[in-house]
């Protein structure tokens, strides 16, 4: 028993991560009944990184797709270039 034979197999945990998983995403901070898309949401979201509101976004079928939140394009900007 012992011995150091590390290295003969090595895996690589950390290195390669996909980094999609690392997209920044707006939060929902208001919503309502669209007015203009009928039987639809709209939704403002803000983002909690740079702090940019969306405004007020239409056409959103649940309210579950409103809670998930929206990438949040100034931040993913920066990190896809
Ligand atoms: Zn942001």
């Amino acid at each position: 028993m012992g011995g150091t034979s590390m290295g003969s197999k090595t895996i690589n945990m950390f290195g390669d991560i996909p980094r999609k998983t690392a997209r920044v995403m707006m939060h929902m901070t208001d919503c309502g009944i669209s007015d203009f898309v009928d039987g639809y949401q709209c939704a403002i979201f803000q983002c909690k990184k740079c702090g940019s509101e969306s405004g007020w976004l239409h056409g959103f079928k649940t309210v579950t797709e409103v809670k998930r939140g929206i990438p949040c394009d100034e931040c993913n900007k920066k990190v896809e270039k």
